[in-house]
């Protein structure tokens, strides 16, 4: 018996994480930060502010869906919430 694929398998949903209190897109494509609300506000990973931002998270993946998502490490544990699936669960940061 064949087992069915739970893999969301639709458009492809960028991580997103939280830095200085404003939410940004992920895009490893691009290799740029995009804010959330602005996409207009682009912060390219090879720029000063970029490079910093890059040390100041890590990522999780949902235990659910799969959707990584970006965890700041300025604190030592997070609730996180999945911006696909609506999941949440707690990580500690490393
Ligand atoms: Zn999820």
């Amino acid at each position: 018996m064949k087992e069915k694929a739970i893999r969301y398998c639709g458009p492809r949903w960028l991580p997103r994480v939280r830095l200085y209190g404003v939410e940004y897109f992920v895009d490893e494509r691009l290799r740029e930060f995009r804010d959330v609300t602005n996409p207009h506000d682009a912060i390219g990973f090879g720029s000063d502010r970029g490079r910093t931002m890059l040390r100041e998270f890590f990522v999780v993946e949902c235990r659910e869906c799969g959707l990584e998502i970006g965890v700041s490490t300025d604190t030592c544990e997070h609730t996180v919430g999945c911006a696909r699936c609506g999941h949440s669960f707690t990580v500690r940061a490393m």
